[in-house]
């Protein structure tokens, strides 16, 4: 080691490497897909900024922008080299050691309790799986600002950093020299190198060559130069060929020839994928989309995606974009939905800018997943200028109209097959095995159902298709839920209003005497049991030309003309009672006492009026306040 600058990690970071250095994780193969990852993020980075600075990549240090891997035998040292952005000392020391990521206490809580270390990428702190393989790490960077300097650390709770010397000078870029464990020998081999790199990096934008080493055989005479007949180093046998082919004619040679073998070395390309998005949805099998969603998302737990949406769009603001639904909602989402960020990428004729670009999805579709790569966008504007540009607008507009798409297609694939959960009585995990048997769709509306409904107060402009999503329990959904479309297609000949209730279950509302004559006479009327759903309900007034009526108001009517007429002649009759009843009441805020056709058997109840809050509403307000 060398005899540089010392810092104690981060205490989080610190105990996390001691897992990681410690672990008897089988899976440490993902090591290489982190630093990849990183290296390729390194090279988003510089290619981005020569945007605004053109003289950045055009000085020659850098014609192609890439990674290579090569291993050195002699010293079981793993390299992994970049030619990104790289860091300056003062990043090093934050990046690699100093500043935990936010994620980094709940990464360390999950796998404390037996959590996947796979999934370290999506926690912040990738780069520690170096450490599966690793007792040493040297990590050699140069930016432009700053000199080249060497971080290095035994995972012993401390790295140090010292100016680099020794080393040939990157020109610009970060190099992490892995000493590999005694017992992670096998990264050393070209062919698992290979396979790995096929395996995880296969949507890295970037080339990616390994330092590759070929056995040739040379036919060699016999009788001949019998002095490096045996050689294998490669400039010894590099003279040895062109000796051989400078040689004109050859008599006799086959006969007396015997193979001698060499070792060529060679950077060999590994990844010549194009980006998925630029390729036609024809030729891309299911399979290939879901390891686009893990490579994307770093999300390799087991988990597809439940849909994707692969298109192009045309016209004023082209663009491609591929769009996944997660088939579980992150838990994140669900903190604070006004901080949500979307988690689209965004590219701009290939190039990565930026990702969470607010103005590119609305909050409610921030659980999609995907990238975005515009033709059309201008390439050199600022983040603040992009994201106050009319052709984003456009943009995000067809980008939500096709996320919508995909919704209803999931919806349309699938009818009819949600079977509606009672709130209690069920177990976790038997929860989860009723996920398995249930259809997509009943999957998306458990995940994502709460999205929608703020999609329908948040977006007028689609406020339409958005209500087509919705699913509810009503008195004639049975097991399963409802939708409006369905609701509709039930309503009675003379029934002009979707009727519905806000309350805490579906038991509490069934049992409503507000609903007894409705539901006697075979009207059906949703349930609405979600606290969102008194809001999802001041927004939505009609569907399908039938105007909504909430139940529990004065406003109900379920008289025809005759019973009007009846009920005209009941109220003039029972006048003297509903007015010593209204005085006797008076003070207790009660508007008026009136005769109601809403009722059965119970004799009399208590409704709010049309304007004001339903008394759900104000039991959710409370609940809100308190
Ligand atoms: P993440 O990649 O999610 O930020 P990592 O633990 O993988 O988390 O990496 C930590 C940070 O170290 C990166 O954000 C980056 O700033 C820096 N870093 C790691 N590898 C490189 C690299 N090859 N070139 C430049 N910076 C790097
Ligand atoms: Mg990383």
């Amino acid at each position: 080691r060398r005899n540089g600058e010392s810092f104690e990690f981060q205490a989080e970071v610190s105990r996390l490497m001691d897992i990681i250095i410690n672990s008897l994780y089988s899976n440490k193969d993902i090591f290489l897909r982190e630093l990849v990852s990183n290296a390729s993020d390194a090279l988003d980075k510089i290619r981005f900024l020569s945007l605004m600075d053109k003289t950045l990549l055009s000085d020659g240090k850098d014609a192609e922008l890439d990674i290579h891997i090569k291993v050195d035998k002699k010293e079981n040292v793993l390299s992994i080299r970049d030619n990104g952005v790289g860091m300056t000392k003062e990043d090093l020391i934050k990046n690699l050691g100093t500043v935990a990521k936010s994620g980094t206490s709940s990464f360390l809580d999950q796998i404390q309790s037996g959590g996947d270390l796979n999934l370290i990428g999506q926690f912040g702190v990738g780069f520690y799986s170096v450490y599966l393989i690793a007792d040493y790490v040297e990590v050699i960077s140069k930016q432009d600002d700053d000199k080249q300097y060497i971080w290095e650390s035994s995972a012993d709770g401390s790295f140090s950093i010292s100016e680099d010397t020794e080393n040939e000078p990157l020109g610009r870029g970060t190099d992490i020299r892995i000493h590999l464990k005694e017992n992670a020998a096998e990264y050393a081999a070209e062919g698992k190198l290979r396979e790995l790199v096929q395996k995880y990096c296969q949507f890295i934008n970037f080339p990616i060559y390994l330092w590759v080493g070929k056995e040739i055989e040379d036919p060699v005479e016999e009788d001949k130069d019998t002095a490096i007949g045996k050689g294998t180093s490669a400039e010894n046998l590099e003279d040895k060929k062109e000796e051989t082919e400078d040689e004109p004619d050859r008599e006799e040679a086959e006969p007396k020839t015997k193979p001698v073998k060499r070792t060529e070395w060679n950077w060999e390309y590994l990844n010549n994928m194009k980006a998925i998005w630029l390729r036609n949805p024809k030729d891309i099998t299911p399979e290939e989309y879901n390891s686009f969603y893990h490579s994307l998302t770093k999300d390799f737990s087991e988990d597809d995606p439940l849909a994707w949406t692969h298109f192009n769009a045309e016209g004023d603001v082209e663009f491609k974009a591929v769009l996944f639904i997660p088939s579980k909602a992150s838990q994140e989402l669900f903190d604070d939905y006004y901080t949500n960020t979307p988690q689209l990428k965004l590219y701009i004729r290939r190039i990565f800018t930026s990702d969470g670009i607010d103005e590119l999805l609305p909050k409610y579709l921030a659980f999609l997943k995907g990238i975005v790569d515009s033709d059309t966008l201008p390439i050199n504007v600022s983040r603040e200028m992009l994201q106050q540009l009319s052709s984003l607008k456009t943009l995000k507009k067809k980008v939500v109209r096709k996320a919508l798409d995909m919704i209803k297609r999931i919806m349309d694939d699938d009818p009819d097959e949600i079977i509606s959960e009672d709130e209690d009585g069920l177990e976790d995990n038997e929860e989860e095995q009723t996920n398995e048997k249930k259809g997509k769709y009943a999957v998306f509306w458990k995940e994502y159902g709460n999205f929608i409904k703020m999609g329908v107060l948040d977006d007028s402009a689609n406020r339409k298709r958005l209500a087509k999503l919705i699913r509810f329990q009503s008195s004639k959904s049975g097991e399963k839920l409802a939708s409006f479309d369905q609701y509709v297609a039930r309503m009675k000949p003379d029934q002009s209003h979707i009727y519905f209730m806000t309350g805490q279950d579906k038991n509490q509302l069934k049992n409503s005497p507000l609903l007894e004559k409705l539901l006697k006479n075979e009207y059906e009327v949703i349930y609405f049991v979600d606290p969102l759903d008194e809001y999802v309900m001041q927004h939505l007034t009609e569907y399908e030309d039938k105007v909504f009526q909430d139940a529990s108001k004065d406003s109900l009517k379920i008289l025809g003309k005759e019973g009007k007429v009846k009920m005209k002649k009941a109220a003039k009759m029972y006048k003297k009672l509903t007015r010593w009843w209204k005085d006797l009441l008076a003070g207790e805020s009660i508007g008026f006492v009136k005769v109601s056709a809403r009722l059965a058997n119970t004799p009399a109840v208590v409704v709010t009026s049309r304007t004001g809050w339903s008394s759900n509403m104000e039991r959710v307000v409370l609940a809100q306040a308190l």
